[in-house]
C-alpha cells in the first residue's frame, strides 16, 4: 500500500461499531468491570482493556496505533500538546545531572523548554546543526540523548539523519527527532535510524489547526543499557518495548498530558488527508519560493531550492520533496511588517500545518524569549517572515505575494 492508501485501509484502521466508517469519541473518564478481578487485571497490563482516560482511551488508541502504522514505529503515546511529547520523550530518560545534545535552530518553545530543564539539573548543549562533527566535542560520559529537528522550524536546516545516528549509535547513544514539519508524507526517519519520533500533531497530522496534540513514536531499536539508564532497569524485562512502557507506566501518567479524546478524533479525522495535503502543500510552497526568489527586494530559504545547502539531502532523504514552511527575509523589520500587512489571501497567525497559508513575524513573536544570538542561530532574523504555505489555489499566492514584494517601499 502506497501512503494514501495506508491512511485510509492499513492495518491500524478498524472496523467500527453498525459499520461506522470513523472510530466514536469515547468521552468516558473511567470504564467499568464485572468483577474487581478484571479491573485487577486491566491494571497490571495482563488483560487489554481500558481503565480510566488519562492512561488509555479508546479514541486515543486509535489515534496512536494510526499515527504509529504511518512512522513504522513498536507504538505511540499520545499526549496533549506538541511540547508535552517532546518534554515526556526527554524526562522518560533523564535524571539530575544528565546532559543531552540539541540543535539551536530549534522551534522556540522547545528552545525556551530546554533551558527550563537546566533547573532540574539537565544540562543542555546547543550546536548550530545537528551533525556528527559538531556533536563529537561535547559527548561525556553523561551525554543521555541528541534531540534535534528533521526539518528545523524555522530554520529550515534538514538533518541527515542516517549519519547522525549511526554515529551516536556507535557511542551508545540513542537520537530523538522531532518530525513535525516533515511528517510521514515525507520521510520516516525510523527506516534512517531515529531512535525516537515526536510530533507536534497540532501542525500537519492534524491539518485544520483544529486540536492541539502531540505523539512520542518509539523504533523499539534504541538498547537501553541500565547502567548509562539507571531508571530502565525495571523495564528491562519489555524488551524492546522498554522506553515506551516506562514512559507510559511513569511520566507520561503521572504528570497527566494525555490527549482529550475529542482533539483524537479531530486527529484521525485530519490525518486521512494528510497525503493529500502534504502533496499540495510541499507542491504551492516549491512554486511559491521559486517565484519569489526571482523578485528583488527578497531573500528566499526553502530546502528544495538550489541556492539551499539542503537541496541535495532533501532529493536523497526527503523523497526530493521540501516541507511546506519557507522564510524570507526583507532587508528590516519594517519591510517584513509591511509586506505582512500587504497579503490579502494570508492570515498572520502563529502555527503551521493548517488548510490556510500563515504568515509571522517570527522575532518578534515564538522567539521573543530568545537572545539576538540565540535567535540568529535558528535561522531567525529582525527582517524575516516564516510562510506556512496553504492548499490555496497556487496562482492566486504568488499574485498575492508578487503584488506585496513589489509594493514594498
Ligand atoms: C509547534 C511545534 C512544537 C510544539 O507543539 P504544540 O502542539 O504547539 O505544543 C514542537 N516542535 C515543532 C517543530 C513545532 O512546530
Amino acid at each position: 500500500m502506497k501512503f494514501q492508501t495506508r491512511l485510509l485501509h492499513g492495518k491500524a484502521v478498524d472496523t467500527y461499531a453498525n459499520g461506522a466508517t470513523v472510530p466514536p469519541v469515547s468521552f468516558a473518564n473511567a470504564f467499568a468491570y464485572e468483577t474487581s478481578e478484571q479491573l485487577e487485571k486491566v491494571f497490571q497490563n495482563r488483560a487489554p482493556g481500558f481503565a480510566y482516560s488519562r492512561i488509555a482511551n479508546p479514541t486515543v488508541d486509535a489515534f496512536e496505533r494510526r499515527v504509529n502504522e504511518l512512522e513504522g514505529g513498536i507504538g505511540g503515546v499520545a499526549c496533549s500538546s506538541g511540547m508535552s511529547a517532546v518534554t515526556l520523550s526527554l524526562l522518560n530518560i533523564l535524571q539530575a545531572g544528565d546532559e543531552i545534545i540539541a540543535g539551536s535552530a530549534l522551534f522556540g518553545g522547545t528552545l525556551d523548554l530546554l533551558h527550563d530543564l537546566e533547573a532540574f539539573g539537565i544540562k543542555v548543549h546547543f550546536i548550530p546543526k545537528v551533525e556528527k562533527e559538531l556533536i563529537e566535542p561535547h559527548l561525556t560520559e553523561n551525554t543521555k540523548a541528541v534531540f534535534g529537528e528533521l526539518i528545523g522550524n524555522p530554520a529550515l536546516n534538514v538533518m541527515d539523519i542516517r549519519e547522525t545516528a549511526d554515529f551516536l549509535h556507535e557511542k551508545g547513544i540513542p537520537l530523538i527527532v522531532d518530525s513535525t514539519t516533515a511528517t510521514p508524507y515525507l520521510v520516516n526517519p525510523i527506516q534512517y535510524g531515529a531512535d525516537v519520533v515526536v510530533h507536534s500533531t497540532s501542525k500537519y497530522i492534524n491539518g485544520s489547526g483544529d486540536a492541539i496534540s502531540g505523539i512520542i513514536i518509539d523504533s523499539g531499536n534504541f538498547s537501553w543499557n541500565p547502567q548509562r539508564y539507571p531508571g530502565m532497569a525495571d523495564y528491562k524485562k519489555y524488551g524492546k518495548f522498554a522506553y515506551l512502557v516506562k514512559l507510559r507506566n511513569g511520566i507520561w501518567r503521572n504528570m497527566g498530558g494525555c490527549l482529550a479524546p475529542m482533539n483524537a478524533y479531530l486527529n484521525i479525522i485530519g490525518m486521512e488527508t494528510l497525503g493529500l495535503r502534504m502533496e499540495r502543500v510541499c507542491n504551492n510552497a516549491y512554486q511559491l519560493a521559486q517565484a519569489l526568489e526571482k523578485l528583488d527586494g527578497v531573500t528566499v530559504n526553502y530546502p528544495l531550492l538550489e541556492s539551499s545547502p539542503y537541496h541535495d539531502l532533501a532529493q536523497t532523504q526527503l523523497n526530493g520533496k521540501g516541507g511546506a514552511i519557507l522564510t524570507i527575509r526583507t532587508g528590516s523589520k519594517e519591510r517584513a511588517y509591511q509586506l505582512i500587512n500587504k497579503l490579502k489571501y494570508v492570515k498572520i497567525a502563529t502555527n503551521i500545518g493548517d488548510v490556510r497559508t500563515l504568515v509571522i513575524h517570527p522575532a518578534s513573536t515564538i522567539y521573543i524569549h530568545s537572545t539576538p544570538e540565540a535567535m540568529a542561530e535558528a535561522g531567525v532574523y529582525e527582517d524575516s517572515i516564516r510562510i506556512s504555505v496553504g492548499i490555496e489555489d497556487i496562482e492566486d499566492l504568488i499574485a498575492d505575494f508578487t503584488e506585496a514584494v513589489e509594493g514594498l517601499e
